[in-house]
């Protein structure tokens, strides 16, 4: 079987070169992969734009999620348009950016020549990737505002009083979109795994 990220990545080799894909059971399968994100995209739209984002690197997906958020955020929070777009950006970054730990190379191990073993890398604690601290992620919030030339900035005590729980919840909530829709993801392509089995 393969797995959800190669799924996904697939997808992205396809668009940059557009070769025309092999006949056989190759076109088959990519049938069957382009049925299965079809699937997940329908059924679960955040999550398969989170996926998009992580795994096929898709600006597409990318802008429509920050739009969507920053929407919600003006409606629901009220914060000011652009203060939600660079909280948006932020909060995309913080889900599904591509900050490979430079220890581990992104693989989340690092092995110990004295032990002669792998062990979990301590600077992502095995997640392969590294978090921003909060003071990261406001300056960066404070960067986007300035490239807006909103001439808006956030301090540190608004952060962390006014913000920084609102955008905690909109991090959450992406996360847990992108596992449903990876778990779903995961379901159909195990089903196409068990009829061919049962062809064979
Ligand atoms: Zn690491």
């Amino acid at each position: 079987m393969i797995s959800v990220p190669r799924l996904y990545a697939s997808q992205c080799a396809k668009s940059i070169n557009c070769e025309p894909l092999a006949k056989g059971i190759n076109a088959l399968e990519a049938d069957e992969k382009l049925n299965i994100l079809g699937q997940v995209q329908g059924a679960f739209m955040i999550g398969d734009a989170v996926l998009n984002i992580r795994w096929a690197a898709s600006e597409a997906h990318k802008r429509k999620i920050i739009s969507a958020i920053t929407c919600r955020m003006v409606a629901v929070n009220k914060f000011p348009h652009d203060l939600s777009m660079a909280l948006a950006e932020m909060v995309i970054e913080e889900v599904a950016g591509t900050k490979r730990c430079k220890k581990c190379n992104g693989t989340g191990e690092v092995f110990s020549k004295k032990q002669s073993k792998y062990n979990q890398c301590g600077l992502c604690k095995g997640a392969g990737q590294v978090t921003m601290t909060h003071e990261k992620v406001l300056s960066q919030i404070n960067n986007h505002l300035r490239n807006n030339g909103s001439g808006l900035i956030v301090s540190k005590e608004d952060w962390s009083k006014k913000y920084y729980d609102f955008w905690m919840e909109y991090v959450d909530e992406l996360h847990k979109a992108e596992a449903d829709a990876a778990r779903y993801a995961k379901q159909l392509l195990r089903r196409i795994e068990d009829s061919w089995c049962e062809v064979g």
